[in-house]
């Protein structure tokens, strides 16, 4: 697929963009390579005052990036605003924190000597991320990275060109020296062979479990290490007491935000039986009243999806799910606008043999079940190939909690809209991926841990017997 802007509100073909050349790899690889090297040798507070710089340039330029995201993929322009302040918070995060994060750590042991782990870098990182929040994926990883000293190429999604290339002009203006972050319109053989390079020492990936398995796939084959943070179908558990204004004023925004296309929008509603009529009336009459329109417009609640190939893909989901036998409660109409119009659709009476009970759906589609028990509740929402995270809304939030420990996912906000923050680690498991980005753990995705261990002189008295070469005896 070619890389290419084009607006989804109107069609427009805004931009092309060539793909880049193998020279051009090449010569990325050279450059950050040689970069690794530098910056082995750099002290850290140097990066942390770029990466403070990436942050101030990311808010002076806020308007232009806004633009640019909300053309690319639809967003409205409310939601571009607050992912470029998103991501300029990221950056200050780790601009505060990474030092600290990176400090050696002593170790008490019974080895001979002090011991401590000192944390590295470790070689260039191959990214590979997704549209849906073109700047916010790519500074989960950029932000931590840039920190340890590990520089990076980006691949970024077909169809957010432009934001991607602006996020790295960017960060170049604030003064990230060549090669921190090389954006190159790759083709897949490409990324492929960038990550058979053995100067690539880390892969991270955002996106769908078909991304995931190829890129995961040649990460695997070239034994590099590498990070997945795929698809999910959080649930959203309401338990019988829960506070139902709370419930109503927040569940419709969990699945509505950027269009539905949210690795952790709320998909399935797992509604308690004495709740589930108020519930499912009130979840009507907040999706009939979104308003589709220019997404640049901030009176307008209802984006274009990013694409009319994703638009065609949730519509046929849709439909195999009414054939297995699903309900629409409301929506599947069409919108009578020329953009990437999906109406919001609620759909019940989902069996487990219904290929939308299993099957993510990344658009504005929202699947309600009614249970009878908290039990119940709980094994639904694990009865699931997916664990990204989840919402539990319960009367009291330490009950809440204790439902959330017992759902098989990395996440889970306890009556509460699901939030992202620098200092929270996000990631999941099962089919949604492996390892976390952000917060202490992100920081150490792709750091050399080295142990080192000194001492003024040997003594090997303090091993244990039996793990020092025994003297020959006369
Ligand atoms: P996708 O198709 O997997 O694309 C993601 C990225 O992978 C794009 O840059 C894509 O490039 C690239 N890609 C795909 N196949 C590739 C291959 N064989 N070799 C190299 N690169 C490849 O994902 P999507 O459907 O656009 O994105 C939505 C998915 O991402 C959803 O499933 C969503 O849940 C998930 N997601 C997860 C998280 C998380 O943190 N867990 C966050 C956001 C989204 P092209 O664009 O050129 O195809």
């Amino acid at each position: 697929m070619a890389y290419r802007t084009v607006n989804p509100y109107n069609n427009e073909v805004v931009k092309e963009y060539p793909f880049a050349t193998d020279d051009e790899l090449q010569s990325a690889l050279a450059t950050d390579h040689d970069l690794y090297e530098t910056m082995k040798k750099q002290d850290i507070s140097e990066r942390a005052k770029i990466l403070h710089n990436v942050a101030a340039k990311l808010r002076e330029h806020s308007d232009e990036l806004v633009r640019a995201c909300t053309i690319d993929m639809g967003k409205l322009i409310g939601e571009s605003k607050g992912e470029v302040e998103l991501v300029a918070i990221i950056a200050d995060w780790f601009a505060d924190h990474g030092e600290e994060l990176l400090k050696p750590e002593k170790i008490d042991t019974i080895a001979t000597g002090d011991a401590e782990i000192q944390h590295h870098a470790t070689g260039v990182v191959m990214m590979v991320e997704p549209w849906n929040f073109p700047y916010y994926q790519i500074m989960r990883v950029f932000a931590p990275n840039f920190m340890v000293g590990n520089p990076m190429i980006l691949k970024h999604a077909a169809n957010t060109p432009t934001s991607a290339q602006m996020f790295a002009d960017v960060v170049a203006e604030a003064g990230a020296p060549k090669g921190s972050l090389t954006n190159l319109f790759l083709s897949y053989d490409q990324v492929t062979e960038a990550i058979d390079d053995p100067r690539v020492q880390g892969v991270a990936l955002t996106g769908s479990e078909r991304g995931g398995t190829a890129v995961a796939g040649a990460a695997g084959k070239a034994l590099k290490k590498n990070t997945m943070e795929l698809g999910g179908m959080d649930p959203f558990v309401v338990l019988g007491d829960a506070n139902m204004d709370d419930v109503n004023d927040i569940a419709w925004r969990a699945r509505i935000y950027n269009t539905g296309q949210v690795c952790t929008s709320s998909k399935r509603f797992i509604v308690m039986d004495n709740v589930y009529d108020e519930f499912v009336e009130n979840l009507k009459k907040k999706f009939a009243a979104l308003k589709p329109g220019d997404p640049m417009d901030p009176k307008t609640s209802l984006a274009p999806m990013n694409t009319e190939k994703s638009k065609n893909k949730l519509q046929k989901q849709l439909d195999d799910a009414i054939a297995a036998g699903a309900k629409v409660v409301y929506g599947n109409e069409p919108i009578d606008l020329p953009g990437q119009f999906f109406m919001p659709t609620i759909l019940t009476d989902i069996d487990k043999d219904n290929p939308a009970y299993s099957e993510e759906m990344f658009g504005p589609i929202a699947a309600v079940y009614k249970v009878h028990s908290e039990q119940e509740a709980i094994d639904l929402a694990n009865d699931n190939p997916y664990g990204l995270g989840g919402i539990v809304f319960a009367g009291d939030a330490d009950h809440g909690a204790e439902v959330a420990s017992q759902i098989e996912t990395g996440m889970v906000f306890v009556n509460n809209f699901m939030s992202t923050l620098p200092e929270l680690p996000f990631g999941g498991v099962k089919l949604s991926g492996y390892g976390r980005e952000m917060s202490h753990i992100g920081q150490m995705a792709f750091v050399n841990e080295q142990l080192i261990v000194k001492t003024d002189k040997p003594n090997m008295g303090n091993l244990a017997g039996g793990l020092v070469a025994v003297d020959p005896q006369d």
